[in-house]
């Protein structure tokens, strides 16, 4: 399990490779099916691993610990530099994978790929700078330093909705620091996360280093992982409800963990933005991904003078929207994960009616094989409906009207959220002050996007704890020691 050993045909493209012949050498256990959302086809079959799965794979993390953090930052950047460019070499299989078993278009899914190798480029480069302090000393016979080292085996936990990207931003820097990884998947998209396994091992990333648990039913597995004396790290991606319940089990051993969590971002479109950049990032910030990303746009806040024009536009751009297979030329919305994140996204649109709202275009589940929602816009969105409160993880648009600056930074704030937000404006004073007054660990200004190597990604508030990215992302997988030596005496 810890890379996995095929028997495939050298030479097969590497999706056909994955797909027939997804299973670890020799496993001979319970499998689960992995389907495509766009089709509702059967693409293959999965190893449907167990506690005794997980518990081997930690044991071969926490065994190849020692010699993966004794190798110099410059020998782990190597290796991790040699799975950059294997991942890259292969993007446009990587991409077909993924749209294969997750549905978004395939021009989306070669950026995801490309952007989580970026990640990996990035922190090669930042595990040579993992500095530690000489501290001036308090004491002529002291000398006193920090030094920064590997936190130990880490556990990551990743969603379906970026299973690339998610799977690179948390291994890049835990390798990075030297630490060893123990990935468990999301049950709807395992097959990027095999195909990534499968690089590292051909470049060169040494046994037990990163292991892959693959399984349908995520509680037990990551009961294994949480309780787990050895690992000493966990990084979560995915819902604010499971980042809950995995926090309070990381409790009794008292493990380090960084949370991606959910989101509720806002929109805000004040009167003297330029509408056309604000309707072009939102078509960015809400329809990428069909609305199932952590950052998508959940609440349309525009100025009451402003909203008529901006709606228009919207719903113009919106009419231009093609759903359909991600592999098919053209399409520009892929399909819902599945039935069960449908219903969610038709219930609270059915709801947010009943409460009041009004249906300007959608609403309906589109007749065709696969789980595809219909481009949505309501009006007259308030704060109290349900719609407002929830990550509606959809390509519905949620429309409210404000007057004022400090109604719409009230309006944004008014959440448990705290991820990321948006807002469109020309006015100076605004631009540098609305970002300070939003409670979001992220805040894009006249852009419809956050996520960047270079840039600090994560929450505030229930969002999150930690960053991914960034200088600040390699410090999430190391500890500072102190070291204190005594007995040294004044030099002169
Ligand atoms: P999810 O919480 O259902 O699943 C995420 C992961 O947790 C999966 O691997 C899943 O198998 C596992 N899991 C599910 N239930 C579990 C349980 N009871 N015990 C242990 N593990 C369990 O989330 P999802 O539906 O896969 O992903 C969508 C969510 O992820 C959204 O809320 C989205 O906002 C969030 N997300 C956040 C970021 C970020 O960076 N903040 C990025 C992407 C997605």
């Amino acid at each position: 399990m810890t890379v996995l050993a095929r028997s495939t045909e050298a030479g097969d493209a590497l999706a056909d490779r994955i797909i027939t012949c997804p299973l670890p050498g020799g496993w001979r256990g319970p499998t689960f099916p992995v389907l495509n959302p766009a089709t509702g086809a059967h693409l293959t079959d999965v190893a449907d691993m167990g506690p005794d799965e997980a518990k081997a794979a930690v044991k071969a993390a926490s065994q190849a610990l020692a010699s993966w953090a004794g190798r110099t930052a410059k020998e782990r950047a190597a290796i991790l530099m040699a799975w950059h460019d294997r991942i890259l070499q292969n993007k446009d299989e990587l991409a077909r994978l993924l749209t294969l078993e997750m549905g978004k278009p395939l021009a989306e899914a070669a950026g995801e790929v490309a952007h989580g190798a970026s990640y990996i480029a990035w922190f090669a480069e930042e595990a040579k700078r993992l500095y530690g302090d000489v501290i001036p000393t308090n004491d002529p016979n002291r000398r006193m330093l920090a030094i920064r080292q590997p936190i130990g085996v880490v556990a990551a936990i990743t969603p379906w909705n970026f299973p690339s990207a998610m799977i690179m931003r948390k291994v890049a820097p835990a390798l990075a620091a030297g630490c060893t990884v123990v990935i468990k998947p999301a049950e709807d998209t395992p097959l990027s996360a095999i195909a990534l396994l499968q690089l590292a091992g051909e470049a060169g990333m040494p046994e037990g280093v990163l292991s892959l648990v693959t399984c349908r039913k995520p509680a037990e597995i990551a009961r294994v992982l949480t309780d787990h004396r050895d690992v000493r790290k966990l990084s979560f991606t995915g819902s604010t409800a499971v980042g809950k319940l995995l926090m309070r089990q990381c409790a009794d051993t008292v493990k380090k963990v960084s949370l991606e969590l959910g989101g509720n971002a806002p929109f805000i479109v004040f009167a003297d933005a330029d509408l056309d950049t604000a309707v072009n990032s939102a078509m960015l910030a809400k329809f990428r991904n069909a609305g199932q990303t952590c950052i998508s746009a959940n609440r349309f806040l525009v100025e009451a003078s402003v909203l008529p024009a901006f709606t228009e536009k919207l719903l113009a751009r919106i009419a231009g929207l093609k759903a359909g297979d991600g592999l098919e030329a053209g399409t520009s919305l892929g399909p819902i994960i599945n039935e069960a994140g449908l219903a969610k996204i038709d219930r609270l649109v059915t709801t947010a009616m009943e409460q009041g709202a009004t249906l300007l275009t959608g609403g309906y589940r589109i007749e065709r094989p696969g789980t595809f929602y219909a481009p949505t816009v309501l009006a007259d969105v308030t704060p109290a409906m349900d719609i407002s409160k929830a990550e509606i993880f959809g390509p519905v648009v949620t429309l409210s009207a404000f007057e004022t600056e400090a109604e719409a930074i009230r309006l944004a704030n008014d959440t448990d959220y705290g991820l990321a937000a948006y807002a469109f404006t020309r006015e100076m004073g605004r631009l540098w002050r609305l970002p300070e007054a939003l409670e979001f660990g992220m805040v894009a200004m006249n852009e419809g996007t956050v996520g960047s190597e270079a840039a600090p990604f994560g929450g505030v508030k229930e969002s999150g704890i930690g960053r991914e990215g960034s200088r600040v992302g390699i410090d999430e997988y190391a500890e500072i020691k102190y070291v204190g030596m005594g007995g040294i005496g004044a030099a002169r």
